[in-house]
């Protein structure tokens, strides 16, 4: 069973890699982002986000369990996102081995601060249908419109540069503590998140070959 974490810090390309992943083995993709933002505006969570917070880590854990429950995760997920914290790491350790599971790799894109910021100021997503472009690096044919099916693109509320550096502020302090303690499990798999998409995921199909 292939039961993943993508890992890194925003922007790191996580989001383009799930699809691919998930596509290539046939695992359910769950970003706790996208779960979030499906709830809109609920105001449990939205003024965490749009501050660039981390929402608090009861809330989001009892959110992924319940989703970690369903049959369609039976033969393998792949979290996008999640965890962010030692505490949220821990609880699905809890969780994975009370159901006889584990997780079985944690891809961990390494990326560096500048380019992040270029990312994440260049990009534009589709609210319609989840495609992600950016206008310096994958500009869309027509601009503002989406590729894929043709809706208006819009800029996330919190990918603006006070809230990116927050969010990659949060990453140093409560996200990156995780590299070791996955690092001590041995499941660890650092990934150069500096080359291209495909080349991203060479290096992730490579080490699942090797698994
Ligand atoms: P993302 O799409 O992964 O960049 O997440 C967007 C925002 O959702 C984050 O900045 C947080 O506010 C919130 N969020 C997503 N995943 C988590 C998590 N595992 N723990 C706490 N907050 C989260």
């Amino acid at each position: 069973m292939k039961n993943f974490i993508l890992f890194g810090p925003p922007g790191a390309g996580k989001g383009t890699q799930a699809k691919t992943i998930s596509k290539t083995y046939g695992l359910v993709h769950l970003s706790t982002g996208d779960m979030l933002r499906e709830a809109k505006d609920d105001p449990m969570f939205a003024p965490y986000m749009s501050a660039g917070k981390l929402v608090p880590d009861n809330v989001i854990v009892e959110m992924v369990v319940k989703r970690l429950k369903k049959p369609d995760c039976s033969e393998g997920f792949l979290l996008d996102g999640f965890p962010r914290t030692l505490s949220q790491a821990q609880e699905l350790d809890k969780f994975l081995t009370k159901e006889n599971k584990k997780v079985s790799a944690v891809f961990c894109i390494l990326t560096e601060n500048e380019e992040i910021v270029k990312r994440l100021s260049g990009r534009r997503v589709c609210p319609a249908c989840g495609g992600s472009f950016n206008i310096d690096s994958m500009p869309p044919k027509k601009e503002g419109i989406c590729d894929l099916c043709g809706a208006n693109l819009i800029q996330r509320k919190d990918d603006n540069p006070d809230t990116i550096r927050e969010r990659l502020s949060v990453y140093d302090k409560q996200t990156k503590v995780l590299i070791d303690y996955y690092e001590k499990q041995g499941i660890l798999a650092k990934i150069d998140g500096m080359l291209t998409p495909e080349k991203v995921f060479e290096q992730i199909s490579d080490y699942v070959k090797k698994m």
